[in-house]
């Protein structure tokens, strides 16, 4: 049916469906100015059709980025393309409150939209035409779901007593950084292995949640030694890996001394106990002789096995005979 074919009463329909449809309907003229404005829009600005009429859509709503709109509408203009906006982009064009109560938590309505060409008798694009959907639900499952798994990640590689990274997340990041200095070969970065000395005689004489407050503390030490490139990582119980990176042995010896001293001086109280305890150290830096990461993993822990059957509290460095 065309537009000619209409009666009045179907007209009216028209319009009235319009006016109702549960999405807004904004025509703009080439100036932007505003030209029609249905319920929708009434509705969730505030505005009545007569207060927006002809005026400029940018000066009304100063939340649009004009620059960013104008460059989507161009080709519709020029084209007669149509042109998408969707939220994940720009949460929305028309910044509207958000009353919806299953989503009472956004505060702003979501939209995507669709922007399309209105032509006159000549064939020109005289308008255009915004329809703007209301995405909000959709748009904050989503963003539920992602913060969700977030956090799924978050504890599937986390070690939730030292909240340091895990052993399989750790080794991760090592094999990453041994695949990059593979290519850099001018970089070098350096391995410490640690474990607590004798800590199973802690966790037998204060028992085990001494022995956890023990790891915490140790933990927090090295946290707090360490520069922010660094990557801690609790390998095993008492066990812990630090990679650094673009650090020499030296360096790393260096810092791997300062925590085993400030170890050494912690004292931790537990019930009416003062708990004391020693750490070894083992360190490695990468080589250019080794095939994978687990040959450093294994210079490491040689290092730190070591520092153990020399009498503990120690921090040895990686070499060839030992
Ligand atoms: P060494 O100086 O040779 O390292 O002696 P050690 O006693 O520290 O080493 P060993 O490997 O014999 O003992 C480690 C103990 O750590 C065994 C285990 O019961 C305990 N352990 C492992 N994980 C945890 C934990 O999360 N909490 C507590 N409290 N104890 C743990
Ligand atoms: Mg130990
Ligand atoms: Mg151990």
């Amino acid at each position: 049916m065309t537009i000619e074919e209409l009666g009045a009463s179907e007209l009216h329909w028209l319009m009235d469906m319009l006016q109702t449809v549960d999405v807004g309907l904004v025509v703009v003229d080439t100036s932007y100015r505003i030209q029609l404005w249905n319920g929708f829009m009434e509705n969730h600005s505030g505005l009545l059709p007569r207060q927006v009429r002809n005026r400029q859509l940018f000066d009304l709503f100063s939340e649009i980025d004009e620059d960013w709109l104008r460059r989507k509408c161009e080709p519709v203009f020029l084209l007669k393309n149509r042109a998408f906006t969707i939220w994940e982009q720009r949460p929305y064009i028309f910044r509207f409150k958000n009353y919806r109560s299953i989503t009472g938590h956004a505060d702003y309505m979501y939209q995507n939209s669709t922007i399309f060409p209105l032509t006159d008798s000549r064939g020109q694009v005289s308008h255009l035409c915004f329809i703007i959907y209301d995405v909000t639900d959709a748009a904050v499952s989503k963003l539920e779901l992602q913060s969700m798994n977030g956090q799924l990640r978050q504890l599937s590689t986390t070690d939730y007593l030292t909240q340091m990274r895990n052993r399989g997340n750790w080794e991760e990041s090592l094999k990453l950084e041994f695949n990059r200095l593979q290519r850099y070969s001018q970089h070098t970065s350096s391995l410490i292995m640690c474990d607590i000395d004798h800590f199973k005689r802690i966790n037998d004489t204060y028992g085990h949640a001494a022995g956890d407050i023990v790891i915490k503390a140790v933990a927090e030490v090295i946290r707090k030694s360490l520069r922010s490139t660094d990557l801690p990582g609790r390998y095993g119980g008492e066990e812990f890996a630090l990679l650094l990176l673009d650090t020499t042995a030296d360096q790393a010896s260096y810092l791997a001394e300062r925590i085993r001293r400030k170890v050494e001086q912690l004292e931790l109280s537990f019930q009416s106990h003062t708990i004391k305890l020693t750490m070894s150290f083992g360190l490695a830096e990468r080589a250019i002789t080794m095939q994978d990461y687990l040959q450093w993993l294994d210079a490491a822990d040689k290092a730190l096995y070591h520092s153990k059957a020399a009498g503990r509290n120690q921090v040895t460095r990686f070499h060839d005979t030992l």
